[in-house]
This record gives C-alpha cells, sequence and structure tokens, in this order.
C-alpha cells in the first residue's frame, strides 16, 4: 500500500529573508500578527514586481489594427500606476498621460493602461518608466509622434524625513511631432 500523499508546503524563497529583516530590526517574527507576514510579503512584492514576467507583445496581443484614413491624435489621460522606486524598494504613484499621432496603425485603448503596467510593476525610476512607454509604443505603433507624461508622489521623499511630503514629480518623453499630442492634452 502506499504511503499517503503529505501536502508538501514550500515556502516562497522571499519569505525567509523578510523574517530575518523583522528580526533584525527589533522585532519578534514569530509573534501572532507577524507569523503570516513574511509570506503575504513575498506574495505582494511578486505581484508588485509582476512585470518581468511579462512582455510587450503578450500585453499588447491582438490589440493593434490598421487606421482609417488620416487620424488625430489620440490621448489617454489619468492612468493610475503604482511603482517601486529602485533606490529606496519603496513606493511611487500617481498618473500617466499617454498621447499618440497615429500613422497606420493603431492600438486598442485598453492596452495601453497595461503597456504601462507592464513597465511601472518593476523596480524603477520614474524617468525610465516615462521613456520606456514611449518606446513600447514606437515600437507597437510606428506612430507619427508620441507624449508620455507622469506625474507621481515619492514615499521615499515623504516619508524619510525629507520634508517634502507633498512634492510631485513630472517627468516627459516625446518622440516624433507632438505639438498636436501635447495641446490635446493640455486640453480639458
Ligand atoms: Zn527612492
Amino acid at each position: 500500500m502506499n504511503a499517503p500523499l503529505k501536502a508538501v508546503h514550500l515556502e516562497d524563497p522571499i519569505a525567509p529573508h523578510v523574517r530575518a529583516m523583522l528580526k533584525e530590526l527589533g522585532e519578534d517574527p514569530g509573534r501572532e500578527g507577524l507569523a503570516q507576514t513574511p509570506a503575504r510579503y513575498a506574495k505582494a512584492l511578486r505581484y508588485l514586481a509582476s512585470g518581468y514576467t511579462l512582455d510587450l507583445a503578450s500585453v499588447v496581443g491582438d490589440g493593434v489594427f490598421e487606421s482609417e484614413g488620416e487620424g488625430g491624435a489620440v490621448v489617454v489621460r489619468d492612468i493610475e500606476f503604482h511603482s517601486l522606486c529602485e533606490h529606496h524598494l519603496l513606493p511611487f504613484y500617481g498618473a500617466v498621460h499617454v498621447g499618440y499621432l497615429p500613422g497606420r496603425r493603431i492600438i486598442g485603448l485598453s492596452k495601453i493602461p497595461r503597456i504601462v503596467e507592464l513597465f511601472a510593476r518593476r523596480f524603477q525610476v520614474q524617468e525610465r518608466l516615462t521613456e520606456q512607454v514611449a518606446d513600447a509604443l514606437v515600437q507597437v505603433l510606428e506612430p507619427k509622434g508620441v507624449v508620455v507624461i507622469a506625474e507621481a508622489r515619492h514615499l521615499c521623499m515623504a516619508m524619510r524625513g525629507v520634508e517634502k511630503q507633498h512634492s510631485s514629480t513630472l517627468t516627459r518623453a516625446t518622440r516624433g511631432a507632438h505639438a498636436e499630442i501635447l495641446e490635446m492634452m493640455k486640453g480639458r
């Protein structure tokens, strides 16, 4: 007779490091409130860094179409995002505004926030995130122009006693013809 199968629960390799960190900071990782925290944190972190497990082609899928005639600029404003600063591993978050002037292709509008997530769910600096979204649109659409503007608050500034709690950081990336896109972004 076979021995009954034992349920093997393999711990996430990140979890013991979280336990060690808590201990180093003076906590008791064994106390009730913290017992499941290393596993939870590992799971959360894997989600927040899940951009590494995806690529542009899989995110865009079949969401690119041939453009019908001379299309004007397309702008999607206020795409909420959350990312982790690579210098402090603390969140920065805000909104991205993305616009492009179509060439021969257009993209399904729901794909644009997915492209932002692809790059936001990694360890980032805001400048690179902004450039990567612009480059992704150029790669997928070969448009006449692209503008990406990001506005974000960085918890590494707000929480570390830098005393800039209400500041926000703006970054912009442009490719090709961008005057019409910028004008549309500003309009309300
Ligand atoms: Zn930082």
